[in-house]
């Protein structure tokens, strides 16, 4: 079994929007992962198919309802749906790559996108849904935030982008950034490829890329060394 995407969204058509580019859509063409875009607004029960209302206690703004939002998760993901459930959020824990290993590593997953003020936190806890934010800003809705996500897991796929070694380079798989990279023209105006990369020692290579992933990371995120 591929790993299963399914989207609860009030705006599906924006799927598979870039993930449909590229490497992931051919992934995506090919089987190796699947992607459902499910309109929670076939959920509503009543003639103008309402999915919110106003914030209880007052403000700004309108909020997902609870029950709507439990339909859809019910009909998409039954509690033998092994898939875990996430709610983009603000408040919730900032995503890492770690965590999209994880979630790569897994059957699949269920994405609840937010709109408006966010959700009947109701829901939340009956239905159990883990909260992931993709960083400390504010957008319109979940949709970008789902997407974001789902590009860190999917290209972690098996055969989604080759060769399994070019993820072990890469920032942040080790606890660091990246080594600066270079490619030809040997001459791009002033400045030259660093003589190391191109003596073909592989040794003094890898040693470089190291001193300088190490560099780049104490001076941009020290925070990561610790
Ligand atoms: N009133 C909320 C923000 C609602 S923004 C608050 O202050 O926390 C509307 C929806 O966009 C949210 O429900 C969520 O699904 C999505 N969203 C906004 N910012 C996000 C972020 N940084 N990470 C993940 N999802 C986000």
């Amino acid at each position: 079994m591929s790993f299963s995407a399914d989207i609860i969204t009030l705006f599906p058509e924006l799927f598979p929007g870039p993930l449909g580019a590229s490497v992931l859509g051919r992934g995506l063409n090919e089987g190796l992962w699947s992607l459902r875009a499910n309109q929670l607004r076939d959920f509503a029960h009543d003639r103008h198919r309402t999915v919110d209302d106003t914030p209880s206690g007052g403000g700004a703004g309108m909020v997902l309802k609870s029950d709507i939002l439990a339909s859809a998760i019910d009909t998409i993901a039954p509690s033998t749906d092994r898939r875990p459930r996430i709610l983009m959020s603000p408040r919730g824990t900032p995503l890492t790559q770690a965590k999209a290993r994880t979630l790569a590593q897994g059957p699949g997953i269920v994405i609840i996108c937010g709109r408006f003020e966010g959700v009947d936190q109701r829901v939340i806890e009956a239905r159990n849904l883990e909260e992931i934010s993709i960083g400390d800003y504010v957008l319109a809705g979940g949709e970008t935030a789902a997407m974001v996500l789902l590009e860190a897991i999917v290209r972690l796929l098996p055969g989604v982008l080759g060769a399994p070694e070019s993820h072990a380079d890469e920032s942040f798989e080790n606890g660091l950034l990246e080594y600066p990279q270079y490619t030809r023209p040997q001459l791009f105006e002033d400045a030259e490829i660093p003589a190391i990369l191109t003596s073909g020692d592989h040794g003094k290579i890898a040693k470089w890329r190291r001193e300088q992933s190490e560099k780049i990371t104490r001076e941009r995120r020290p925070d990561l060394l610790k």
